[in-house]
């Protein structure tokens, strides 16, 4: 029933915009104010919080929908939801969930978080500069973020700061930084590739005052908050990346059975059933894949192995099937007249945000040689 209520909300509000989306580079306010109605924008918030309270599994099928949609509209929701408010639900204080969760679910704004630096993105516990440091009663946060989803739409920005340079993993500290804060300069959108309607931005902090309740969660605790976040958005990009497949592949099926060559429909040539098939095939697994990381997170179990082998296969699959969309479409399949152009832009970053594809087999990897002992 849910699947089936955000796909009708995709098919009117969503997926017939997705061409102007990417055209014009803006998010489509409308369907955002009108995403608060159904849930969309506190899928993980407690219904206390006038949230969806939804399970992982509720939220995977609602970003593959999305991803079914308009990349870019799935990737702004996906970070707003799953980087942007559910830290807030799982660290905020009362006073931080009741100041900002209900702008965060007005449809007025958008959430984001900020880890990647200018020179830091696998390597956050190497890389990241930007520090905070305390002064009177509060923190003075200074340096830059790189790559950011949505920060000039959000009340409010995450910020994984360096909070003391000799404790290593231990010295970083999550804040929470309103975006009208004197010092912080929000730069324009990058000019990307693809999600183009989706704002990926730099920041600059430049002596930023902030007070001590800027705090999320416990002082030191910002990295281990930052791997628990990208667990969790992990399922979200593997999401993503199954429903940006499955957009292709619905259209490469479409166009198949149309387009004739040597006398018939190209899909009665075996070659172009063979594509077929490995997308139907390789689309199951990967959905499957996510969907058994959420059920694993929802019971509780340690799913980072599984968000990761997920989020790997998942974006991989999409890379493979969005190729083939537009080797089936030939020629058409170049054009900007035909979605498949946009979706395999769209879809390029998937092995790339929220953990390198080369991350992603490395955490793979170092759990497997762990269960050897
Ligand atoms: C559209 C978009 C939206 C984004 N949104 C956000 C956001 O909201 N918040 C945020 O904080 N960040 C965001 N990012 C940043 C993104 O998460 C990082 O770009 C990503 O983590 C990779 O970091 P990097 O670009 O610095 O690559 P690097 O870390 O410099 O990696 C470069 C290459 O080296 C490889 N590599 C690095 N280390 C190893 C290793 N140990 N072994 C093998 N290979 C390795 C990588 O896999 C990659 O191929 C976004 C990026 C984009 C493009």
């Amino acid at each position: 029933m849910w699947q089936r209520a955000v796909r009708d909300f995709c098919e009117g509000e969503v997926k017939p915009y997705a061409q102007e989306v990417d055209e014009t580079g803006q998010i489509r306010w409308e369907a955002i104010r009108k995403m608060r109605d159904i849930g969309l924008l506190g899928l993980e918030v407690p219904e206390a919080y006038g949230g969806a309270e939804m399970d992982t599994l509720g939220v995977a099928i609602a970003i593959e929908e999305l991803g079914r949609a308009c990349g870019s509209t799935a990737l702004s929701i996906s970070a707003h939801n799953g980087l942007g408010v559910v830290p807030i639900v799982r660290w905020g204080t009362e006073a931080q969930k009741s100041q900002y969760l209900p702008k965060l679910l007005s449809g007025e704004h958008l959430g984001a978080l900020a880890l990647t630096e200018p020179g830091a993105g696998s390597d956050l516990a190497g890389g990241v500069q930007t520090s905070a440091v305390r002064s009177g009663n509060g923190w003075v946060i200074d340096g830059s973020k790189a790559w950011i989803t949505n920060p000039g739409l959000a009340p409010v920005i995450n910020v994984l700061l360096r909070t003391d340079r000799e404790a290593g993993t231990s010295g970083f500290s999550m804040m929470l930084v309103p975006t009208d804060s004197a010092g912080l300069t929000i730069h324009p959108p990058e000019k990307k590739m693809g999600l183009r309607g989706s704002p990926t931005q730099m920041l600059s902090f430049e002596g930023v005052h902030v007070g001590a309740d800027a705090l999320l969660g416990k002082e030191g605790q910002g990295f281990a908050q930052t791997m628990m976040t990208l667990d969790n958005g992990r399922i979200s990009i593997g999401a993503l990346s199954v429903g940006l497949a499955q957009a292709a592949f619905e259209e490469a099926v479409n166009y198949a059975k149309q387009r004739r060559a040597f006398g018939k429909p190209i899909a009665e040539h075996q070659a172009i059933q063979w594509m077929i098939a490995d997308a139907a095939l390789e689309i199951d697994a990967a959905r499957l894949l996510v969907y058994r990381a959420a059920w694993m997170k929802d019971h509780d179990r340690d799913y980072t192995k599984a968000a990761a082998m997920a989020k790997l296969k998942a974006s991989e699959v999409a890379e493979k099937v969005c190729h083939n969309a537009i080797q089936i479409h030939g020629s058409y399949g170049y054009s900007r007249e035909f979605p498949v152009e946009r979706i395999y832009r769209d879809q390029r970053l998937m092995t790339i945000g929220e953990g390198t594809s080369e991350i992603q087999r490395l955490v793979i990897a170092r759990r497997v040689l762990k269960e050897f002992g």
